[in-house]
């Protein structure tokens, strides 16, 4: 089964060697995963961004990419664009077997200016609209969004046991891993958020109904919802 569920934190390793002067309290608050998104990780009231290609994937692949990660900027009332050229803040490869993976908003400044802020594994994926939720899911990191499956109230229906068998079996993931990526909690202290979790984001991870407490699935999507677009317009209305 083709899936989009190994979306992952990209590893720290690809970080400059010397980051970034931080805010005091930020560096904890930046070492894991947290949904919405966090304080302090925008780009700014637009979001207009450049993407390099670290590899050529070929035109046609190019294409699609930069269609699917500038479909977030498709509502007029969204100032978000992704533009090809070289040194770009976003810098995409497409290593096949590391999985799908981005840096999250503004974060991506502290990676090491020839490393990748993103990894697209997509080659042979004949879906359409799973390769379209799988760019537009990272350009959502891209965007500062996290994922909402870790917000508490969905992590609270997750069973611990038979999630880390699923995503063990899935994707090879350890327990720690598990814990890491789908298990712990997200406080809504952390983030700019618009109110409870949305079970229909583009950001949550599809989580099977045989590993929820109450047997019913969260269904993620392969495309924003209505609140995924309301709130990246609200993280980026442009310029008054
Ligand atoms: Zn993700």
């Amino acid at each position: 089964m083709t899936t989009f569920d190994s979306c992952r934190l990209p590893p720290s390793r690809r970080m400059k060697p010397v980051p970034a002067a931080k805010a005091p309290g930020e560096q904890a608050k930046s070492k894991g995963t947290r949904a919405g998104s966090p304080q302090g990780v925008q780009w700014g009231k637009s979001a207009n961004l450049m993407v390099t290609f670290l590899e050529d994937p070929g035109a046609s692949m190019k294409a699609t990419v930069l269609a699917h990660m500038n479909a977030w900027g498709a509502d007029p009332k969204v100032a978000v664009s992704f533009t090809e050229g070289a040194g770009g803040q976003i810098r995409i490869s497409f290593v096949a077997g590391d999985g799908n993976w981005s840096e999250i908003g503004s974060r991506a400044k502290n990676v090491a200016d020839d490393a990748a802020t993103m990894n697209l594994d997509i080659d042979g994926i004949s879906s359409t609209s799973i390769v379209r939720r799988i760019v537009m899911h990272e350009a959502g990191h891209c965007l500062g969004l996290v994922h909402e499956h870790m917000r508490q109230p969905l992590v609270d229906k997750i069973d611990p046991v038979r999630a880390i068998q699923h995503f063990a079996n899935l994707n090879g993931w350890s327990e720690a891993e598990t814990r890491r990526q789908v298990l712990t909690p997200i406080a809504d202290a952390d983030l700019l958020h618009d109110g409870g979790p949305d079970p229909d984001s583009i950001m949550a991870y599809f989580i099977p109904g045989s590993i929820t407490t109450d047997g019913q699935p969260i269904l993620g999507s392969t495309r924003p919802s209505a609140r995924d677009i309301a709130f990246v317009a609200r993280l980026y209305p442009g310029e008054p």
